[in-house]
């Protein structure tokens, strides 16, 4: 079986939709409320796990009820959480998640406390019985330190890229793919100046942009055409699904569709995608780059 090892982000999400926004009064009721797993990284371990490639998962939590949660979403799941380090006193980040009708969302996030970004604790053996890393944005300084192991073995080291910052840039140097958020495109000059940057730096590049689809430095993927009722971590499957299709021996850009597929499922749905859903969904409606 393939196997995949993520390093990053895992956060306790706490999801309500409403019919109304932005808030006219102080008090807004909610229509619906979910608690769930949330996190760049720990989001596409799930996803991975969910399609059926083995995945573990490296990260930090605290020793709370938070963290407890997050361990137990990521078993349910499917992914391995064996090496999930637990930070002594500590707390586990968590966010508020408001979903608009349409399924936009907006996020409150807590990034934790206590919860070091160092290379520290960095278990490199988890490279032992890989096919391809995936590092987000939230730990750039542990995440190098695998990336590097990576790239030391020949890895495929995957990129969800959504901040602007030195130690973040620092790991993009040593990423092989890169996928970046829309956002930060257009904090540095638009999708265009963003790929371009990136191919310098050596890195295949792409941009996701909703529901407008994605770019790479070739061409453009659309979105599937779905009703999406929670956007939330659409993202975060994409990069899961992403290097589902790479370590199954698909090219970059057709593993953006395949991602495009996941995450449209995950948009009309609200739940992780299962790999005969995503299928479903490419088999109605094959498409192509243009
Ligand atoms: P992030 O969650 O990181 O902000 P995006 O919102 O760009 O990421 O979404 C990532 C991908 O998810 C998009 O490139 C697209 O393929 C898919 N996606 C997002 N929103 C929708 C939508 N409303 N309908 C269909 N697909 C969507």
């Amino acid at each position: 079986m393939k196997r995949v090892t993520l390093l990053g982000a895992a956060v306790l999400d706490h999801r309500v939709w409403v019919d109304e926004w932005p808030p006219v009064r102080r008090r807004t009721r909610a229509t619906a409320y979910v608690e769930d797993l949330g996190g760049p990284a720990a989001v596409a371990a799930a996803t991975v796990a969910r399609l059926g490639v083995a995945a573990t998962f490296l990260g930090l939590r605290g020793e709370d009820a938070a963290g407890a949660r997050v361990a137990g979403f990521l078993e349910a799941y499917g992914a391995d959480t064996r090496r999930l380090t637990v930070c002594v006193a500590a707390t586990t980040a968590v966010s508020s998640i408001v979903i608009v009708p349409g399924g936009e969302r907006f996020i409150v996030s807590y990034p934790g406390e206590g919860l070091r970004d160092d290379a520290r604790w960095v278990p490199v053996d988890a490279l032992d019985d890989a096919d391809a890393v995936l590092v987000d944005s939230r730990l750039p300084r542990a995440g190098a330190a695998l990336a590097a192991a990576a790239r030391a073995r020949y890895l495929p080291v995957v990129m969800d890229l959504d901040v602007d910052a030195p130690d973040v840039w620092a790991l993009v140097g040593a990423a092989t793919h890169v996928i970046a958020d829309e956002d930060l495109a257009n904090r540095l000059g638009g999708a265009e100046a963003l790929l371009a940057r990136l191919t310098s730096g050596g890195a295949w590049g792409a941009v996701t942009l909703g529901a407008r689809g994605a770019v790479h430095a070739d061409g453009r993927i659309p979105a599937f055409p779905v009703r999406a009722r929670d956007t939330t971590g659409a993202g975060d499957v994409f990069h899961g699904a992403f290097v589902v299709a790479l370590v199954e021996g698909r090219r970059a850009e057709e593993a953006l569709i395949f991602a495009s597929a996941a995450a449209a499922v995950r948009c009309e749905t609200g739940r992780l995608p299962e790999r005969r859903a995503v299928e479903a969904l490419l088999a109605a409606k094959p498409r192509g780059g243009d």
